[in-house]
């Protein structure tokens, strides 16, 4: 069988792999100049590092199963999470239990009720309860106006900006539940990260590798222009240039926006479907990367809490791994998820720079610009799907509307939040569906239904 899969970001490298190793003909191609999507990456002082920043927990079994089966299993490192809150000025670490007894921006009655409302949501493993509820209503009622204002309203700002009021309460079940569920002996246990040594970049080296050891035609820069359907079935696609790549599978692992352009028939196929594809809304990922001569604070994820803050999150890369992995120089990501609208789509790094530099001095009040040895600044606009109260009933299926078409990406991530772990198991599991959608075709000799 012959198969095409759209996109070498994890999902679309995951699905090549598991083509490959079924020991079918696939082409994989990837529109950007590297391999990656949201996981690509570039190099400060002669080490490589994520554009975005990237961690493991313990719960992305997925993704670790896969490091082991490409022997990259040795260099998976866990690491004792140090995250923290910045609230007015101060920098407040937030590893256990006991730091959220000491959290006095809140009252000990709030402090109590925080603590009450996690253990309370890492003991409730079905998620399906708290489908179309808002998790801003739901949090408030359990943990009050404070703690809710204070200390899980920013989690939802820092991801969902404006639609932080809106998220559902599945994705903050998600959040919660999963990250507990993980560590080893309850809460009270310390969390680990985990991080691949050298970064996440050679376990997507190391797909690629395997995708074109299997014989697999494998090419970054190169975009697939139109996916060519008919008669209810799809023939292939057309790459950019020209050259037709005819397919009785293929894989699209894109944004839905993109998906939809790349098959501009969709609304006569399947008015539904295109209306499904038509409703995502994404939040724009954007980080500003700075090296420095020097530490800017102690903790490696350091939550914003204050309301004019522009970023809502610092990333201090080199309070997780060693500087010396990048020639001494200590990274900080500052990340911001944006509307269309933001400024920030347009601005460049010197311009979001000057804007950030008042707010990273809050952080560190020596801060000064001579400390910045390099700065970078990363966006991709299908960062983050907005997942709002009614999420579920808009997710598109994996079987798109023509026979041998498939989709695969990061809106049908539920109810997890997105990740690594994610788009790798659900890029295996819809090539082994086309598969066996296939392998139907081939018995019965009569096609699979076009939607599950
Ligand atoms: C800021 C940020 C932080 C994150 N942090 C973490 C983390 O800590 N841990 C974690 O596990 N995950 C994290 N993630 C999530 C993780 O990176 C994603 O879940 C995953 O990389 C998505 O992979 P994907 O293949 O589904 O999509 P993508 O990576 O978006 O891949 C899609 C690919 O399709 C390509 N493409 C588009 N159009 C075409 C075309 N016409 N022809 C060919 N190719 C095309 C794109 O160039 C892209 O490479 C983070 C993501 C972001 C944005």
């Amino acid at each position: 069988m012959r198969a095409v899969v759209i996109g070498g970001g994890v999902a679309g490298l995951a699905a090549a792999y598991e083509l490959v190793h079924g020991g079918h003909e696939v082409a994989l191609f990837e529109a950007g100049p590297v391999w990656g999507g949201q996981v690509r990456t570039f190099e400060i002082g002669g080490g490589r590092i994520e554009s975005f920043y990237h961690h493991l927990f313990r719960s992305d079994t997925e993704i670790v199963a896969l490091i082991e089966e490409l022997r990259l299993g040795p260099d998976l490192e866990w690491i004792d999470s140090n995250v923290g809150m910045h609230a007015d000025g101060r920098n407040y670490p937030f590893v256990g239990p006991l730091d959220l007894l000491r959290f006095d921006r809140v009252s000990p009655l709030t402090r109590l009720r925080l603590g009450l409302t996690a253990l309370w949501l890492r003991r409730v493993s079905d998620w399906r309860r708290y489908e179309g509820q808002r998790a801003s209503a739901w949090i408030t009622s359990r943990v009050g106006r404070e703690g809710y204002r204070r200390v899980w309203g920013p989690l939802l700002r820092a991801k969902f900006g404006a639609y932080a009021e809106d998220v559902s309460m599945v994705w903050f079940w998600g959040k919660i539940y999963l990250r507990f569920a993980s560590r080893e002996g309850g809460l009270f246990a310390k969390e680990q990260l985990g991080y691949l040594r050298g970064s996440f970049g050679r376990l997507v080296d190391a797909l690629v590798a395997a995708i074109r050891a299997g014989g697999a035609e494998a090419e970054h820069g190169v975009a697939v222009e139109r996916i060519d359907v008919a008669g209810g079935r799809v023939r292939g696609v057309t790459l950019a240039g020209g050259r037709v790549v005819p397919a009785e599978v293929v894989i699209a692992t894109v944004p839905s926006p993109l998906f939809a352009r790349l098959l501009p028939e969709l609304p006569e196929l399947d008015a539904r479907y295109s209306e499904l594809l038509g409703s995502v809304r994404y939040q724009w990922a954007t980080v500003l990367v700075l090296a420095l001569d020097r530490p800017l604070s102690g903790i490696y994820w350091l939550t914003m809490t204050d309301d004019d803050c522009p970023f809502v999150v610092a990333v201090e890369q080199t309070n997780f791994v060693p500087p010396e992995r990048y020639g001494g120089q200590h990274v900080v990501y500052f990340s911001r998820y944006a509307d269309p609208g933001d400024p920030i789509a347009e601005q460049d790094v010197e311009e979001v720079l000057d804007e950030y530099e008042p707010f990273i001095r809050r952080i560190n009040p020596a801060f000064e610009r001579g400390w910045v040895t390099g700065r970078w600044l990363f966006k991709d606009r299908a960062g983050q799907p907005i997942v709002h109260m009614r999420y579920h009933e808009t997710i598109p299926p994996h079987r798109a509307p023509a026979a041998g078409l498939y989709l695969a990406n990061t809106t049908q991530i539920y109810p997890e939040d997105r990740g690594q772990n994610y788009s790798i198991r659900m890029g295996r599991r819809v090539a082994r569906l086309a598969l066996a959608d296939a392998e139907r075709v081939r018995r019965r000799g009569s096609p699979a239904p076009t939607l599950p």
